[in-house]
């Protein structure tokens, strides 16, 4: 019988704070979050390795660093409402949602976004509000966002997106030129500031729905 809540702790010391996660929000998130319960059975006593998992439909759970990093290098405030673009498990929307005032996230394959519905409703979490559909033009009914955060990789950061962030707001997302690169934007008036932070891997983001 595997002691998930050691697995847990020790993932959260040696994945995250070991490599720089300072945030204590973030950590906490991380701590309270059963990532057991997002991943295929068959591997569930891997869990917390802290490593990414396939989900299913050539997708992966992604690696918790670097979820907790996207997170950090966003600065996600209590008050903040974020928009998550691809659901995937739904691990990341339920520590998103321990962290931020709201969660709205999309996952453009419909049986993903119902699973992830599926164990999210099971535990507890802040508020979330789930769609499946094409994430690539946002969620304009719940716009603007303080924050946005993309789960998978684009070859240039949709305007769409762009224009759906709150004034002071941030968008992190994998975006592919040359290589993948991890880029933080941030909204000032009319101005969008890019910074690139370091290299990556995450599954494209495609149009239209799975
Ligand atoms: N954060 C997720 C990672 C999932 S991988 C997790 O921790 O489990 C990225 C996800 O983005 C995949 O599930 C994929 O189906 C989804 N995706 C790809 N393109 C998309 C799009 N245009 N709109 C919404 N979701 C998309």
């Amino acid at each position: 019988m595997t002691d998930y809540g050691i697995a847990r702790r020790r993932m959260v010391e040696e994945q995250l704070v070991a490599r720089g996660i300072r945030d204590e929000r973030i950590i906490d998130a991380f701590l309270a979050v059963p990532r057991h319960l997002f991943v295929d059975p068959a591997v569930r006593s891997r869990a917390y390795d802290g490593c990414s998992f396939p989900i299913g439909y050539n997708q992966t759970i992604s690696q918790p660093f670097i979820q907790a990093a996207m997170m950090q290098h966003l600065g996600i405030k209590s008050t903040d409402r974020v928009l998550e673009i691809g659901t995937g498990s739904g691990y990341q929307t339920a520590i998103l949602s321990m962290i931020a005032r709201e969660v709205c996230s999309i996952e453009r394959i419909e049986a993903l976004s119902a699973a992830a519905e599926a164990v999210l409703k099971d535990i507890p979490t802040g508020r979330i509000r789930l769609r499946a559909g094409d994430g690539s033009a946002g969620w304009p009914y719940y716009a603007p966002f303080d924050k946005i955060i993309v789960s998978a990789a684009m070859s240039k950061c949709s305007e769409e997106l762009l224009s759906q962030l709150a004034d002071g707001g941030g968008l992190i997302a994998p975006v592919q030129d040359v290589e993948e690169q991890l880029v933080l934007y941030s909204k000032k008036g009319e101005a969008i500031e890019e910074l690139k932070l370091s290299r990556c891997s995450f599954v494209p983001l495609l149009k239209g729905v799975g």
